[in-house]
């Protein structure tokens, strides 16, 4: 038996949602005025509303994506591009998705003057510390709601509400939050919010970009009057489709589910303890993801650890998934404080709706099975 604990790269499809995509794959070009065309336009704009209805925003607030990745370089991008000539700094959390982080980057090669908001040991922000880099000149502050890696959940209402008595605008990725924690756009006071479809059960590809009414980023993309202007391109239908089917799925019984996931967490939390290992939890004691775990195996190198987990079955993370190619060890870890070997000795077990209680026990058994081999061959 395989087991997937890997969640935060991508979770499975919801069920019903390959259908409804497959329904409306054949549709035709939503701009076009004829029939065929008005039809496609239909199916879209009931589908927005329909998520709108989900997500508590308006309906003229979302503006379909291929995903967070082109919405979070809209929002860096789109700003800097139209801020007057006063306001030119940008103050991001140091725990960002790369995203965000490297667009920010290249703003600071364009004049941006690009600030790191610190964390703490538990990933929590040092909201001094970002009360002090705040200033009139800030134009954008970007804070995710809850973090990829680590699953810790960010107090982005606060910070926001911060940015603002400023004058700033607020971004928020919000890739690794909606369809797992309650949420409300409206109640959020970001400015601007972006997610990927296939983090909540939907299709890979697609997402989206919630902006306040009355704020316009310059677009990324252009050649097209679609999405208002905002993004050009033919929109990708089925896959907003998807989306919202995906997102009714991920908000029914969320609390109920929430508290199975956090029971499956102790238990694993629990299975790791009792393996004689030295090991270290990645976490935030109160605001903290039920699906996510990060762990150091100490000693032992979390690449490989990860590489005989899957040769027996057991496919888990180190680090972020885009990144799990490098050999760095997290970025995001190593800015809440922990040792460089320490991070290099971590990985990320990620779950969530479709994962059983069976799963966690295999799992369970595969990493006894996996350190008592690797202790023989240090042995
Ligand atoms: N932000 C966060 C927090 C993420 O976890 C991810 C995906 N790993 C992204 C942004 C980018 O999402 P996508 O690759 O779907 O564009």
């Amino acid at each position: 038996m395989r087991v997937y604990f890997d969640y935060n790269a991508t979770t499975p499809l919801a069920p019903g949602v390959l259908e409804v995509m497959m329904d409306a794959m054949d549709l035709k070009n939503p701009s076009s005025p004829h029939k065929e065309g008005r039809e496609a336009r239909n199916l879209l704009e009931e589908t927005r509303g329909r998520a709108a209805n989900y997500l508590d925003c308006r309906t003229d607030e979302i503006y379909w994506t291929s995903g967070a990745t082109e919405a979070n370089n809209t929002v860096l991008e789109g700003c800097w591009v139209k801020k007057g000539s006063l306001r030119n700094k940008i103050l991001i959390t140091a725990v960002e998705h790369e995203s965000v982080e490297k667009p920010a980057a290249k703003l600071r090669k364009m004049g941006a003057e690009l600030h790191f908001i610190p964390v703490n040991r538990e990933g929590e922000v040092d909201l001094q510390a970002y009360s002090s880099l705040l200033d009139d000149r800030t134009l954008l502050v970007c804070g995710m709601l809850a973090n990829n890696e680590t699953g810790v959940v960010y107090p982005v209402r606060e910070m926001a509400k911060m940015a603002h008595a400023r004058g700033a605008l607020f971004h928020a990725d919000a890739a690794c939050a909606v369809g797992k924690i309650p949420f409300s756009f409206a109640n959020l006071e970001a400015d601007l919010l972006s997610f990927s479809a296939h983090k909540f059960y939907g299709p890979k590809g697609v997402g989206a970009l919630l902006i306040r009414k009355g704020i316009s980023p310059e677009p990324l993309f252009i050649g097209g009057p679609q999405e208002r202007g905002l993004r050009a391109g033919t929109e990708n239908i089925s896959g907003a489709v998807g989306l919202a089917a995906a997102l009714s799925f991920a908000l029914e019984n969320m609390d109920e589910e929430n508290h199975r996931l956090f029971l499956l967490r102790n238990k694993i939390k629990r299975g790791l303890q009792s393996l004689d290992y030295e090991i270290v939890f990645h976490e935030h004691r109160s605001w903290q993801l039920p699906g996510t775990l990060n762990v150091a195996f100490l000693g032992i190198s979390g690449q490989t650890l990860l590489a005989h987990l899957d040769l027996e079955g057991a496919s888990v993370s180190y680090g972020a998934a885009c990144s799990s190619g490098s050999l760095e060890p997290s970025r995001v870890l190593l800015a809440m404080g922990v040792p460089e070997p320490e991070a290099a000795s971590s990985i990320r077990i990620s779950f969530g709706r479709m994962t059983t209680d069976e799963e966690v026990t295999a799992l369970l058994r595969i990493f006894e099975k996996v350190l008592r081999k690797m202790r023989k061959s240090v042995a």
